[in-house]
């Protein structure tokens, strides 16, 4: 398939926004500073993006404070922030080759993933929530006949959206277009492994008529600019994905200055649950390894643990290490490449570190294991398949965030229950049975934000994203994202 040398594809030319956007405009940094955006592909310098620190994060967040205060979005009919929202939706889905370009580029996913899914869900997102503004009403409490009793949703005032670099512009969008939708202002600081597709956004956001100040977006590294913005005593609320370590700080961030509000999606080890009765093994088998190798494995809901029946286990076993043999990694830029390159060297390092902690445990690696393409100087790969699991290794417990799925088996469906719940985390799982009742018993069983059946990663705006237990909590998407971005005022009126 696809195993070529990356080179073999030209980078496209494409006009990189470098500069943080601040207060409408691109500025560089207080402090002159830049860091180096490598790509994953060849692990070759394609920009040189503005640092943000603590200055750059004050200057930010005074924008959005004066915007908020002056009410120049807040204050807009919701017809026309509405209107404002959708033409910003248009203007992605017009941009959609150059920002699924650049997306693949930065942070080394499938150009053609980055189109069907990143892009698409991006336009969704706006859309969505563009058309929520003025379809979403408040309430009256049935307080009694001589009062009248409002319960109104307000925005929450300058909110920080602190992003990963798994779904860099489809994160952003999920956290940015509810929190715009409701009136807040923003400040997103995208991970520095992949800001380059929010920095357009913002450019875009404000061609399309969001104020000056409304959108901020500041590059930068965690330890300085996150950590300003987690610890601002002016803004009042952080919506978090990332990593569960670093969503402990936000909470730690918050309780040391304002109390600000904090919501967080975090990792998974998401299990996916095949029940003896599961339909046809090419089916589950085709599933499976998507659950697992969408995203180079890069996804936090990944179903990296494969929980099976004995009795389905060596044929479902054999058939999903097919499947994963015939995805082979290649250049992201090539539109026939289905499996492309950790985001960075580190992060490359640290999933054959798993893989070294999964053979020294005992583990059976039955495909994959190593790093592949090393010719190209980026940071592949091979989907990995690993049997003689135990419940308490390593590699069944731990987040590996990259192409690698753990098998392990069971007897019965409480056992199955058992493992499925056996980890700190809990943000979805997948059921695969015949049985309509066993469906929705272990639906209920399972401790996990989503639980698909007979499916894996199937979604849709229209519905709540985010997990239970060390998984985090706050829904992304849906209508019900927008609690995150509000609070609720009571208004009560005496009538004589
Ligand atoms: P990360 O936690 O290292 O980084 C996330 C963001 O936090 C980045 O913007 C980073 O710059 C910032 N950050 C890092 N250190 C910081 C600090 N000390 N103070 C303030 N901010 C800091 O996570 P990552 O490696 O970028 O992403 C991978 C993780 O994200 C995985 O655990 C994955 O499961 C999780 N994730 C969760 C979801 C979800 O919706 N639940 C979605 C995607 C990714």
């Amino acid at each position: 398939m696809a195993e070529q040398a990356a080179a073999a594809i030209a980078v496209p030319d494409i006009d990189l926004r470098t500069e943080l956007f601040v207060d409408g405009a691109f500025r560089p940094a207080a402090s002159g500073r830049t860091f180096d955006r490598v790509s994953p592909r060849d692990g070759r310098v394609i920009a040189a993006v503005a640092e943000a620190d603590a200055e750059d994060v004050d200057r930010a967040v005074a924008a959005a404070r004066a915007a908020f205060e002056d009410g120049r979005w807040r204050d807009l009919h919701p017809r026309e922030r509405r209107a404002v929202l959708r033409r910003l939706s248009e203007l992605i889905d017009a941009h959609a080759e150059e920002l699924a370009l650049t997306e693949s580029l930065d942070m080394g996913k499938p150009v053609s993933d980055a189109r069907a899914v990143d892009l698409r869900v991006t336009v969704q997102t706006f859309d969505f929530f563009a058309e929520a503004v003025d379809k979403t009403y408040d309430q009256v409490a049935p307080t009694g006949p001589r009062t009248l009793a409002t319960i109104t949703r307000e925005p929450l005032g300058v909110v920080a959206a602190i992003v990963p670099w798994n779904f860099p512009l489809m994160l952003a969008a999920w956290k940015v277009a509810p929190a715009l939708a409701t009136g807040n202002s923003v400040v997103l600081k995208p991970a520095e492994q992949s800001p380059l597709t929010a920095l357009r956004l913002a450019e875009l956001a404000a061609e399309a008529g969001v104020p000056p100040g409304v959108l901020n977006v500041v590059p930068g590294f965690g330890p300085t600019a996150g950590a300003a913005l987690g610890r601002h005593p002016d803004v009042d609320a952080v919506t978090f994905t990332g990593s569960g370590e670093v969503g402990r700080m936000f909470m730690h961030y918050a309780a040391e200055s304002n109390l600000k509000q904090v919501s967080l999606e975090l990792g998974g080890k998401s299990p996916q649950v095949v029940l003896a009765d599961a339909p046809d093994t090419a089916t589950v088998a085709e599933a499976v390894a998507g659950g697992i190798f969408f995203n180079q494995g890069e996804v936090c809901s990944a179903g990296s643990r494969l929980l099976v029946h004995h009795s389905r286990k060596d044929e479902l076993v054999d058939a999903v290490v097919r499947a994963s043999e015939a995805l082979r990694p290649g250049d992201p830029l090539d539109p026939s490449t289905t499996l492309g390159a950790l985001v960075e060297r580190v992060h490359l390092e640290r999933v054959l570190g798993h893989l070294d902690a999964a053979r020294a445990d005992g583990a059976d690696i039955l495909t994959g294991g190593n790093r592949a393409l090393e010719e190209t100087g980026g940071f592949y790969v091979e989907p990995t398949v690993i049997d003689g699991v135990a419940p308490d290794m390593r590699i069944a417990q731990e987040e590996v965030f990259g192409p690698v799925l753990a098998v392990l088996p069971f007897d019965d469906e409480e056992e199955a229950v058992a493992l499925a719940n056996g980890t700190p985390y809990g943000l979805a799982a997948s059921v695969w049975t015949r049985d309509l009742s066993k469906a929705h018993l272990m639906s209920r069983a399972i401790r996990a934000g989503t639980v698909w059946v007979n499916c894996f990663d199937a979604s849709d705006i229209t519905v709540p994203f985010g997990g239970y237990a060390q998984s985090g909590f706050g829904r992304d998407k849906s209508l019900h994202a927008l609690d995150k971005y509000t609070q609720l005022k009571t208004t009560w009126i005496q009538l004589y």
